[in-house]
């Protein structure tokens, strides 16, 4: 047995599976059922642990207590969980008291300022509170000059860089109302464009051994190729923005670039943690398939008439399939939940049961959280480490069409 991943013992999905409804996208009882039944076992079990080692210096999405309030929001909109709690009062609990205390160190939704703004300004708009609102979304849109700063120092990536930062943007625009007179925020968002674009392009230019490509990354001196810190995470960002982009930017710049990604694929399905890397090891969101596979379905999406994209995603999901149960643990970032995302994904994008039914296995072998003998993540109560990002998850495959992936998918 691999040191990485457990043995998938689960038998694949074959036709005479009943998962879900094809008309009205709802699992069949006897898996909504204990489905439902375990997000509020593990979500006792988390609620008991806040209780005594909640650590409020870290107010992170990643790690802290922005994740455990954009778990609590999740319920107030997850159907089936409809008043069982106040979770609009549990959301801001979590991110409301940080916000004095915000420093304006990162500026990325996951790892730095944007993330506690953004979801408080977004729950404070949900209770009415419009003015509050407001003050923190102006707050976040101030930050641009610096993020947008020609400097070494700011990344481009995901996690801590400034497609994090295009993310928060984002995430403003989908859950806050359109002021059809004050288009500031649109503008912003095009700056930032921008800054990715030309950054990539520098990149480019600057260095030798960049294949060719008309954007290149690198973070600590590595070009990245996964969601986290890589190429996928920055492209992904940038088609999730698509209507702020003119079909030439999309054509010269990004479509060759996800080609080039297209191509580094090995023949396991899996993909290389950075470009050169010669290892299959890591099928993690942050690094290899799990995290490529949201970029590959979206630029399925965004170029049709071209197969390869989809041909790339299915080869992933069959390697995650495989090699996905993961030693690691049962987080988002780097472990089962996070794979069962990749496989959600494609149901989403293709509505073919087997890989609803994959991720409907990943999920109940989290059912069973702490009992297969996994590592203890840093951060156990997390959202991207821990339990959050599981109980985020199982929340999530009960509405399989409206789930995506916490602070990565806005649709
Ligand atoms: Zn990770």
């Amino acid at each position: 047995m691999s040191e990485r991943e457990f043995k998938n013992s689960y038998p694949d999905y074959n036709e005479s599976f009943k998962i879900y409804d094809p008309d009205t996208g709802r699992l069949i009882n006897e898996i909504e059922g204990p489905l439902m039944e375990n997000v509020f076992i593990l979500l006792q079990t988390l609620e008991k642990h806040l209780a005594s080692d909640i650590d409020w210096s870290d107010s992170s999405v990643y790690t802290g207590t922005s994740g455990i309030a954009l778990l609590y929001f999740r319920f107030l909109d997850v159907k089936l969980c409809e008043g069982k709690k106040d979770f609009l009062k549990d959301a801001l609990s979590f991110v409301e008291p940080v916000i004095p205390y915000l420093k304006k160190k990162r500026f990325s939704f996951l790892c730095g300022v944007s993330g506690p703004l953004a979801i408080a300004s977004v729950l404070f708009h949900r209770k009415g509170l419009e003015k509050e609102s407001i003050d923190l979304t102006r707050r976040l849109e101030n930050l641009e000059r610096d993020v947008c700063a020609n400097s070494s120092e700011n990344p481009d990536e995901l996690l801590y860089g400034r497609a994090g930062y295009l993310f928060s943007l984002l995430y403003l625009e989908k859950h806050l109302p359109v002021d059809e007179e004050d288009d500031t925020r649109q503008n912003i968002i095009r700056e930032v464009i921008k800054a990715i674009l030309e950054s990539g392009q520098f990149m480019s230019k600057k260095f030798k051994n960049t294949h060719g490509i008309p954007l290149y990354y690198e973070w600590h001196d590595k070009a990245y190729i996964g969601a986290a810190h890589g190429f996928s995470g920055i492209l992904y960002m940038l088609l999730q923005a698509k209507r702020f982009l003119t079909e030439e930017q999309l054509d010269t710049l990004i479509r060759p670039t996800i080609d080039f990604i297209v191509s580094l694929q090995y023949p396991s399905g899996n993909f290389p943690s950075s470009i050169g890397s010669p290892t299959d090891r890591l099928v993690h969101w942050c690094h290899g398939a799990p995290g490529v596979v949201h970029l590959l379905l979206l630029a399925h999406e965004t170029f049709p008439g071209e197969s390869k994209y989809l041909e790339s995603a299915r080869r992933c999901s069959d390697v995650i399939w495989q090699r996905g149960l993961l030693k690691k643990g049962y987080g988002i970032c780097h472990g089962v939940s996070g794979n069962g995302y990749a496989q959600l994904r494609l149901f989403q994008v293709t509505r073919e049961a087997k890989y609803l039914y994959r991720a409907v296995k990943f999920a109940e072998w989290c059912f069973d959280y702490g009992k297969h003998g996994c590592r203890t993540p840093d951060r156990p109560l997390s959202l991207f480490e821990g339990f959050a990002g599981t109980i985020y998850y199982l929340l999530d495959l009960l509405e399989p069409l409206n789930s995506a992936f916490p602070a990565f998918q806005l649709f």
